[in-house]
């Protein structure tokens, strides 16, 4: 990172990673064209999961590539009167993998609805029953992270 003062450290990082609830996954899509995509994900002991559906262009990319990155925005606060932006960002890069093992897809699925709704276990049993046969799990093994935030939010600047 070029100005490294602004690096947020791992343990920020993985803390974003863990608050946030969406982010945007970047696959190699169609044609050479980046295929960007918005995801709910949960992160656990260095790995993002996802859902996904069976079909489709982001699954499609996965299975001809697994390379990827997961980036997630924890703040963008514009500030008018500097013409800035107070941000917090974070990317995770890494490889990303359909999940085939049953015992781990479902174990994702529940972390994933856990996270969701935390309350409710009835209600992810069931969704989970509806659902199983027809969802895909995803798992990305992060291999590099890296947060960075705005130089204004650096103490000292
Ligand atoms: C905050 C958020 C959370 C989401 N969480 C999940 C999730 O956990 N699991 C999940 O499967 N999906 C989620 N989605 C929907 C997701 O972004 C995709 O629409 C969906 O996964 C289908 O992707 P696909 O590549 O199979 O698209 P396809 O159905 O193959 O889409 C065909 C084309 O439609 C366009 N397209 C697809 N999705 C979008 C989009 N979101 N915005 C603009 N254009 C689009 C693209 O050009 C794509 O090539 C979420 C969306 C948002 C905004």
């Amino acid at each position: 990172m070029r100005r490294s003062r602004q690096q947020l450290s791992r343990e920020e990082c993985i803390d974003i990673l863990q608050q946030a609830t969406s982010g945007v996954l970047a696959v190699m899509g169609d044609g050479g064209y980046p295929y960007t995509v918005p995801l709910s994900h949960v992160y656990a002991d260095g790995h993002l999961y996802f859902h996904s559906a069976i079909q489709g262009h982001k699954v499609d990319a996965i299975r001809s590539d697994s390379r990827c990155s997961f980036c997630v925005i924890a703040q963008d606060e514009v500030h008018p009167e500097t013409f800035t932006t107070h941000f917090k960002s974070v990317i995770a890069f890494g490889q990303i993998h359909i999940i085939d093992d049953e015992a781990e897809r479902l174990a994702a699925l529940r972390r994933l609805g856990r996270r969701h709704a935390p309350h409710d276990e009835a209600g992810l049993h069931h969704e989970i029953d509806k659902d199983f046969t027809r969802v895909l799990m995803l798992r990305l093994d992060i291999e590099h992270l890296t947060g960075k935030q705005a130089i204004e939010m650096v103490s000292n600047h």
